[in-house]
């Protein structure tokens, strides 16, 4: 069977006329024109007019990084607002279904009861692998979206790409690979692959690797075609006029970024050896992220002796397949060495 996007629109979005915006039509910026077309205030604090909703300048930039087109890229409040549009854009509440592979981020699946859609869960297996011949099996003709986050949140493991490729050429629904640890990660990105496969979806936030949680910058990158439908559906001025300029100013100081990344990776290394020292750790599973995951003798004691002592980790044990476990977030070396001397401690 042949891919076919407009199978997979909401009739209602298929019909929709989207929204025009006065901004839609012509952008203030460096311009001599004098706008009074949107009843914003005249007065220039450097935010009286609404933000380019196209991100035009953002979007070239990300473009002329990962060597894609502009017309590749949707910019969100952060990729859940992206993760949300693309229910909203191909998801009939109480009648589609998605497939999600917990132990995974928690996400999806709340996004899913928000958007009234069936969340069929297939578990990884014990090594934290894609079990692809049971994701094909729990598909129906109501199936429009399968959620891969590789390097996988809680986990840390990238996926194996023969069983992503598997997904993607055996399914006729949309592949979205969440890639927001793909900074940290030695296996490749799927970006650029859209041309090789029509129905796939790389999201990617600035949250992570960046150092821009708190701005909320999101992006989904995708064939043309995906991203014209998502286009038709984000509210117009999505992403704020101080975020589009900050995240400009901050992604084109690479060296900085590589800098982080680099000693995070060497923290990472450094942890996971200092780690498998404790005698109370079972397990450390292997991380392509900024994070690790572990297994501990009893992890809701540990977790609460780890809290009183002023650090703040993450207990996963109540997802499935993570009995006992805690991840940490590699910090600053100085962080790093805080929770280890703790760790020792107990
Ligand atoms: C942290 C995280 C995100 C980031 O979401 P934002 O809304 O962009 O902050 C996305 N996906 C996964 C798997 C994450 O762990």
């Amino acid at each position: 069977m042949k891919f076919d996007l407009n199978r997979l629109v909401r009739e209602n979005v298929r019909e929709l006329k989207p929204y025009s915006s006065a901004r839609d039509e012509y952008i203030s910026d460096g311009s001599k024109m004098v706008f009074i077309d949107a009843n914003e205030s005249p007065y220039s604090n450097g935010i009286n007019r609404y933000p380019d909703p196209q991100q035009h300048q953002l979007k070239t930039l990300l473009a002329k990084t990962f060597s894609l087109s502009p017309a590749n890229i949707l910019l969100g409040n952060g990729s859940d607002e992206v993760l949300d549009l693309i229910f909203r854009a191909f998801c009939e509440p109480h009648k589609d279904n998605i497939i999600t592979m917990p132990p995974t981020y928690g996400m999806y699946k709340v996004l899913a009861g928000i958007n009234a859609i069936e969340n069929r869960e297939v578990l990884l297996t014990e090594s934290f692998e894609l079990d692809v011949d049971k994701i094909l099996e729990s598909k129906n003709s109501n199936t429009k979206v399968i959620f891969l986050c590789s390097p996988n949140n809680p986990t840390g493991n990238s996926f194996s790409g023969i069983h992503i490729e598997n997904l993607l050429n055996n399914f006729q629904g949309l592949i979205v690979i969440d890639e927001a640890y793909i900074d940290f990660a030695t296996k490749s990105s799927w970006l650029n692959r859209f041309d090789q496969f029509p129905n796939l979806i790389v999201t990617r936030t600035f949250s992570k690797a960046y150092g821009m949680a708190g701005l909320r910058l999101g992006v989904c990158y995708a064939s043309e075609d995906i991203i014209t439908i998502l286009n038709r559906i984000k509210p117009p001025y999505n992403v704020n006029e101080l975020t589009q300029r900050k995240a400009l100013q901050m992604i084109q100081n690479t060296a900085l970024l590589e800098e982080q990344i680099t000693e995070i990776l060497a923290e990472r290394d450094r942890m996971v050896r200092q780690l498998a020292e404790i005698n109370y750790i079972n397990k450390i599973y292997p991380t392509d992220a900024n994070f690790i995951l572990v297994k501990v003798d009893d992890a809701d004691k540990r977790y609460k002796e780890i809290l009183e002592s002023g650090v703040v980790v993450r207990n996963r044990s109540t997802q499935p397949l993570c009995d006992n476990t805690l991840r940490f977030t590699i910090g600053t070396p100085k962080e790093n060495e805080t929770l280890l001397k703790i760790l020792n401690s107990l």
